[in-house]
């Protein structure tokens, strides 16, 4: 079969559709605006509590990064829990550190509650180094987080590394045996159904163009006419667009691309994943990579920063492959079946923020991180929304913009962040 230039994912499920014919109401108490886990997973929680809420989603319901990611359920966070702390300080950092391991419990029980079949499973995540100092970092990481976050990790030498991962390239790993494996277009069919049986309604191909404030509330003006809305709640992460100029001047699109393989063996896919973890490597410019659950290395990385072209997508396929090889030689000879590409969204502080923007409820910048923290912010800013002031320690804390004020939504440095990365992973 030839590579195709599609989501491996959307060939495992049928996507719900909304009803095109249904005109937008007049008034709602919240406008969700993207219809991915965090804008799903707020509707949910608003609607089972009896708010008028509809999802509004430029594309389709899932489009985003939420259909297209790997599907890796991981704990902590992009940055290392020295640096966290450095940041915030112990306290802060430990309340973040629990709402990681919380956000995963989340996960787990909207899939059992709403009874999702989309194959969650706590198969721990391992991560390898790509050199003897980050192995090293490894033993002293694991040591802070024991200590400061009562939560355990396992280091497995390299002696030891064939229990774990069948590639022969790496220093060590690491291992967390919480994180969890989904298939994430499963999940967020599943979620939007959920949201709509509790009471919500998504309005697909209705992308919002403006949203402006008055007496009375909000009115927001989208490509299928004009509402009004008490509240308003932002989940458009990556594909954050001038409709919502404060929070895109503040969020850096990347693009991160996946490839698929045919289905191995058996033997093979046992001996490259014997435990079946996610995998992802210490380098910046990162790979990650799992089993999918029938057999197919999918195999992710940055193999361009700039956000998905067909033009990026083709080029992908063969950077990917030889990376790919680079880590298992045994794939050398098997067929890549599936590319596809997607939009990550980054704040300068590479932190996921929640909160408010010139009165509008948002939840953004999960960094690659974000199939349990987008689902956990969903929930959390809607129980914002109703007022229950819930525990949330990513709200309230500085939200950088560009350094100088230097963007403007078009991110013309990441060329230069991309050989940037390549360079600190040269030296560092
Ligand atoms: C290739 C790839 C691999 C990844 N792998 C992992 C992983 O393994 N583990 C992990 O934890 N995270 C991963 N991520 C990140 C994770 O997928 C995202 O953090 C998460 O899906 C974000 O969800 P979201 O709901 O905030 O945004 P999205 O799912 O991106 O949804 C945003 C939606 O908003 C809509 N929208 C935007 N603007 C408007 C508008 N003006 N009007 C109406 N609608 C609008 C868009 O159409 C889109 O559907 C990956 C991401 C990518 C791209």
């Amino acid at each position: 079969m030839a590579i195709q230039e599609k989501n491996y994912w959307l060939t495992t499920v049928e996507m719900s559709r909304a009803d095109a014919a249904k005109p937008l109401p007049a008034q709602l108490d919240v406008a969700v605006i993207g219809s991915g886990f965090t804008g799903l997973s707020a509707a949910r929680t608003l609607a089972k509590r009896g708010v008028n809420v509809a999802v509004l989603e430029a594309e389709s319901i899932g489009w985003g990064a939420s259909s297209r990611n790997g599907g890796m359920v991981l704990t902590g966070m992009k940055l290392g829990v020295n640096k966290l702390i450095s940041m915030y300080g112990r306290e802060r950092t430990q309340r973040m550190y629990a709402a990681s391991l919380e956000s995963i419990d989340c996960v787990e029980r909207i899939v059992r509650e709403e009874n999702i079949p989309c194959e969650f499973a706590r198969c721990g995540h391992l991560e390898v180094a790509c050199k003897q100092n980050h192995f090293d970092d490894y033993a002293r990481q694991v040591e802070v987080i024991a200590r400061e976050f009562n939560h355990q990790l396992r280091i497995v030498p390299r002696n030891d590394l064939p229990s774990e991962i069948g590639s022969y390239i790496y220093y060590g790993g690491m291992v967390d045996e919480i994180s969890a494996g989904v298939n994430p277009a499963q999940y967020v069919a599943g979620l939007g159904r959920a949201a709509v049986q509790a009471g919500a309604q998504i309005f697909e191909n209705t992308r919002v163009n403006q949203i402006a404030h008055d007496s009375a509330g909000w009115n927001l003006t989208t490509s299928r006419g004009t509402l009004r809305a008490k509240e308003v709640f932002v989940g458009t992460s990556g594909y954050t667009s001038k409709a919502t100029p404060a929070l895109q001047k503040k969020i850096i699109p990347i693009g991160s691309y996946i490839i698929t393989t045919e289905v191995l063996p058996e033997t093979l896919a046992q001996e490259l994943s014997p435990r079946n973890r996610m995998i992802y490597d210490s380098k910046n410019y990162i790979y990650y990579y799992r089993l999918t659950p029938d057999r197919r290395m999918l195999f992710g990385g940055r193999a361009a920063f700039f956000p998905e072209t067909e033009n990026s997508i083709r080029k992908s396929a063969e950077i990917l492959r030889q990376g790919m090889v680079s880590v298992y030689p045994q794939l050398r000879d098997t067929k890549v079946e599936y590319v596809w590409g997607g939009t990550l969204d980054f704040a300068f502080d590479i932190m996921p923020h929640a909160g408010q923007m010139d009165g509008i409820y948002y939840a953004v910048g999960y960094a690659g991180h974000g199939v349990a923290m987008a689902t956990y912010q969903g929930q959390k800013m809607a129980e914002m929304i109703l007022g229950d002031k819930p525990e949330n320690p990513f709200v309230g804390i500085p939200f950088p913009g560009a350094p100088l004020g230097m963007y403007n939504g078009n991110p013309w440095f990441l060329p230069l962040a991309g050989a940037w990365y390549k360079f600190l992973d040269w030296v560092s």
